[in-house]
């Protein structure tokens, strides 16, 4: 028989950085798109997902070759994430078969089963649930086993922790008083069925107006910002708009920022309905985010809380999509894909026609926007939940001031004040390690990273130098390499150091610092959380970690001690990330009983921005900044694309850069701007020299244009063999 007769085509994205997607023959039955199959691709054998089944190839068929095996009987993915990547792809101008892997647990992209675990469990048999225990008595161990697994099955690995070896399970089997056997979980989805809306609180009138306005259009696509200020209880609102959706049998997805998704969070979630809430996040193994995948996508879970990735989960019956913190930047990945899972959110739910919520104290420019210009329904949560209070504000004028470690003689007489009253006290900078550099003090040599163009942080802990830019890491010198002197000082403070002296200024009040260096390893963050709250620690110090999200009720005085870097940056965003960091840090402190303090220490304490928050908050702020950025033609009321490239060479770079600036600017789009090629905020980092080129303009689709066709032109050139280079979508960082 002539094999080209039983096989025909499929056509198959191949996780490689190309722009196409590969045909292959198959044999019949065709594999539907969304199975995955293993095909020969060069020496390689890769998983790919098969998405089309085309009619006819380019290549010749002589040439095409069969693919190696179907790994799939159904689609492991339905068409609405199928449709929703190729949509992602072409937004993000990112080969699809790179972006689709984002949909699939790590397991399924290597070819694994898309199934739950089996899980075996002992059984004992009818004889075995029948004979008399007794007669076990010469085996105890027997006996034990026995008399534990006629109450119910167990797993072999439970069964280890009561110290039941196999070798007396399988005694027990040979005589007909055991059995092995695997059991499915189950995984139908029928919590619906006996669902329990638990107690919620009663919502004050804000709450209830904003869980209506959701509640009364979630069958349709509807885009709903809920500004509500630190505390005003959103959460409740998240939890009242869930509930008649739950009841009715549909789930929702919770996304949060990458810090945000603690156990309290799922708790809270788990303690008010009585439903399956799984969490996604990068602490969990392969095998529990399989599951959880799995337990979504057939209906076995009723709410996902997850971060990022979590948007392209695929589900059975999706009702809502909320999105906390929605300002946040950890829900834009910053390499390779680089997607924005709050817009791909957003683009989901209208996709599904459902509902989205996104929820902030600090909204971000761009969705307000959206929500003034009526994209968006605005639901605003004014007014602080229970009866706590706002917290005043002050500006600390720190011109000439003597600092320690970078703390005031004045904030430092105000911590002890709050710490006598019993309270606890927290302050805030946002450099980890113990100084941003370390230089001599005889001649002024710095220690800087030789692959890039930057200093080294100095770390007390391990006393090493480490780069943030690259990480290397070198051993804390003791002498001056230029001069030999010993006398090596730190320039700038870290928290390291801030913790350090604090240690001695007030040594009866326990310290506790939360910044990545002593959060890494799993559930540590978490534990300083939780000894934070029980009030085991009085001094609280951090970097914007501990700004995110968690509320300390006992914490009645927050400082912040170095934040002027943050008003004359180059990154047009920077005053935004700092207007949010500052209310964030803000509505942390103080509670009805305890009235918070909030205390910014500035060499400028006249700068109308500090001004503008600490006088009319955040909401006056974000007015005045939108205005700036409609002047200056800035994002939301542009749209970007930023090139970024790299190579070995900076000429490599440049030449590169230019063309391609030249390319764009020929095409002569109207309206379109090219800017650069320029350096970045630094032009080397591990050794590779960089350089950007932004294109910006007040349309997205003649700019969406213009960018999908110099990426098709680029692929062709030869230049691309030595130099690496990106394009960022709706970038959010410049550099
Ligand atoms: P947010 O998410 O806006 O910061 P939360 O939902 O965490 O606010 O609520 C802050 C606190 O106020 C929580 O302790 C919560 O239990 C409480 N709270 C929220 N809504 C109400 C309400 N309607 N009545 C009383 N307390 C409430
Ligand atoms: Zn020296
Ligand atoms: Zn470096």
């Amino acid at each position: 028989m002539d094999s080209s007769q039983t096989l025909d085509l499929v056509r198959v994205a191949v996780p490689v950085p190309l722009r196409r997607h590969f045909d292959y023959l198959s044999p019949l039955p065709l594999p539907e798109p969304g199975c995955r199959v293993e095909i020969p691709f060069g020496p390689q054998t890769l998983v790919g997902l098969v998405v089309d089944h085309p009619t006819e190839s380019q290549v010749p068929r002589a040439k095409l070759k069969p693919l190696k095996r179907v790994l799939d009987t159904a689609p492991v993915l339905g068409p609405d994430i199928l449709a929703l990547m190729a949509w992602s792809a072409s937004y993000y101008q990112h080969p699809l078969g790179e972006v689709l892997p984002h949909a699939l647990p790590v397991l399924v992209r290597k070819g694994e089963p898309a199934a739950y675990r089996e899980l075996e469990f002992w059984f004992a048999t009818e004889a075995g649930m029948a004979i008399d225990l007794n007669e076990l008595k010469r085996a105890a161990k027997q006996q034990q086993a026995l008399a534990l697994l006629r109450k119910g099955p167990q797993t072999p690995s439970a069964l280890k922790q009561e110290e039941i070896q196999s070798a007396a399970l399988t005694a027990l089997e040979k005589k007909g008083l055991l059995e092995k056997r695997s059991l499915e979980p189950s995984h139908d989805g029928d919590w619906a069925t006996h669902f329990d809306a638990g107690e919620g609180l009663r919502l004050n009138g804000e709450q209830a107006l904003a869980v209506a306005a959701v509640t009364s259009q979630s069958d349709k696509f509807g885009a709903f910002l809920l500004d509500g200020i630190t505390g005003s209880g959103k959460t409740e609102v998240y939890l009242s708009i869930l509930e008649p959706l739950l009841k009715a049998g549909r789930q929702a997805l919770v996304m949060v920022p990458e810090i945000g998704l603690t156990p309290q969070t799922i708790n809270r979630f788990r303690r008010r309905f009585k439903v399956p809430v799984v969490a996604m996040n990068s602490a969990m193994n392969d095998r529990e985010r399989l599951d959880a995948w799995l337990a979504c996508r057939d209906g076995g879970a009723a709410i996902l809380i997850g971060t990022r990735s979590a948007v392209f989960t695929p589900f059975k019956n999706l009702g809502i999509i909320i999105i906390d913190e929605e300002h946040d930047g950890s829900f834009k990945q910053q390499d390779g894909f680089r997607y924005h899972a709050r817009d791909l959110a957003v683009m989901r739910a209208h996709r599904a026609g459902i509902p989205i919520l996104l929820g902030s104290a600090t909204p971000s420019l761009e969705t307000l926007h959206n929500a003034r210009t009526g994209k968006y329904h605005h639901l605003s949560l004014t007014r602080r939940a229970g009866n706590a209070q706002t917290a005043r504000q002050v500006i600390l004028d720190i011109k000439s001031v003597r600092l320690q470690a970078g703390l005031s003689p004045q904030l430092e007489q105000l911590m002890a004040e709050h710490l006598a009253a019993g309270n606890q006290v927290m302050l805030f900078l946002n450099r980890r390690g113990y100084a941003p550099a370390l230089i001599c003090h005889q001649c002024g040599w710095s220690a800087a990273c030789e692959r890039c163009d930057a200093w080294y942080t100095w770390h007390q802990a391990g006393r090493r130098l480490h780069c943030h830019h690259c990480d290397s890491v070198r051993p804390l010198p003791h002498h001056c390499p230029e001069c030999g002197s010993n006398e090596l000082i730190g320039s700038g403070v870290g928290t390291e150091q801030l913790e350090q002296l604090l240690t001695t200024v007030f040594p009866q009040y326990p310290v506790v610092r939360i910044d990545r260096d002593n959060t890494r390893r799993k559930g540590e963050l978490e534990t300083h959380l939780g000894d934070i709250k029980a009030g085991k620690y009085k001094i609280l110090i951090g970097t914007q970690m501990l700004a995110k999200g968690h509320h300390f009720p006992d914490v009645t005085l927050v400082g912040l001690l170095d934040v002027d870097g943050a008003l004359f940056s180059a990154d047009f965003r920077a005053a935004e990330k700092l207007a949010q960091l500052y209310t964030q840090v803000a509505g942390r402190a103080g509670r009805a009983s305890k009235p918070g303090l909030v205390v910014l220490q500035s060499h400028h304490p006249e700068h109308a921005l500090l001004q503008d928050l600490t006088q009319n908050g955040y909401g006056h702020f974000a007015d005045t900044a939108l205005k700036e950025r409609r002047l200056l033609g800035l994002p939301p009321f542009s749209y970007q694309g930023l090139f970024r490239a790299e190579a070995n060479g900076r000429d490599e770079v440049q030449l590169f850069l230019t063309r391609l600036a030249e390319t764009l600017r020929s095409a002569r789009y109207p309206q379109v701007q090219v800017l650069g090629p320029i350096s970045g905020f630094m032009e080397r980092k591990a050794g590779k020299f960089r350089m950007q080129l932004l294109v910006q303009g007040p349309n997205r689709a003649p700019l969406a244009q213009l960018l999908d066709w110099a990426v098709k032109e680029l692929d062709g050139w030869p230049e691309t063999k030595k130099v690496r280079w990106s394009l960022d979508i709706d970038p959010t960082e410049l550099n």
